[in-house]
This record gives structure tokens, sequence and C-alpha cells, in this order.
């Protein structure tokens, strides 16, 4: 868990476990629009072509569902409407997810 450039992808950290952030073309068969976060493979999927801002905001969006479904609370992580107001929240907060180290 060192070297970004050895590892070749970044990682964010959701309840201690490493989640791979992978962006994807808008095309791309992985494309959910703006993200999708998928906690078994722990793997959180952006969109490449959005700008830096929308990319950060989206990324606080997708650990929300992560960090949720890892805590054992899916039906929140279900709930779209709490996902976006803590998203935003956060975002306009100042909050941004850190890359692992
Ligand atoms: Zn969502």
């Amino acid at each position: 868990m060192k070297d970004v450039a050895y590892r070749g992808y970044m990682t964010v950290d959701v309840c201690g476990i490493p989640f791979e952030v992978k962006e994807v073309e808008s095309n791309s068969r992985d494309d959910c629009s703006m993200g999708r976060s998928d906690s078994k493979m722990a793997i959180i999927t952006l969109n490449k072509e959005m700008p830096k801002e929308v990319k950060e905001s989206t990324l606080i969006h997708e650990w929300i569902h992560a960090v949720l479904d890892c805590a054992g609370m899916g039906e929140y992580s279900g709930d779209e409407k709490l996902v976006c107001v803590l998203q935003n929240e956060l975002y306009r907060a100042g909050f941004r997810i850190k890359y692992m180290e």
C-alpha cells in the first residue's frame, strides 16, 4: 500500500478497506452516468470526462454509498436523497476524500 505509480491505481479508505478508484470513459461498460460504487469488489468508478469539482463531489457521493454498505447500513445507502444531501453539504463545507498513500 505504498506507491500509487507502482500500484497503477488510486485507492481511498472505506471503513479501513482500500477501495480502488477507477476513472472510465463515459461510454464504457462500467459507466453509470457520473459514478458508481461496488462494495463487493471494493471499486469506485468515476466518469473520466467530468470537471475536477464534479469528480470530487461525485467521489464523496460514491464514498458515502460505500461507507454505508460496509457499515451494514445498506438501507440508508439505497436512499439516494440522503446520500445526495450528505454529499452536497460535505462538499460545501470543504470536505474532500483523501487518496491513500
Ligand atoms: Zn448514488
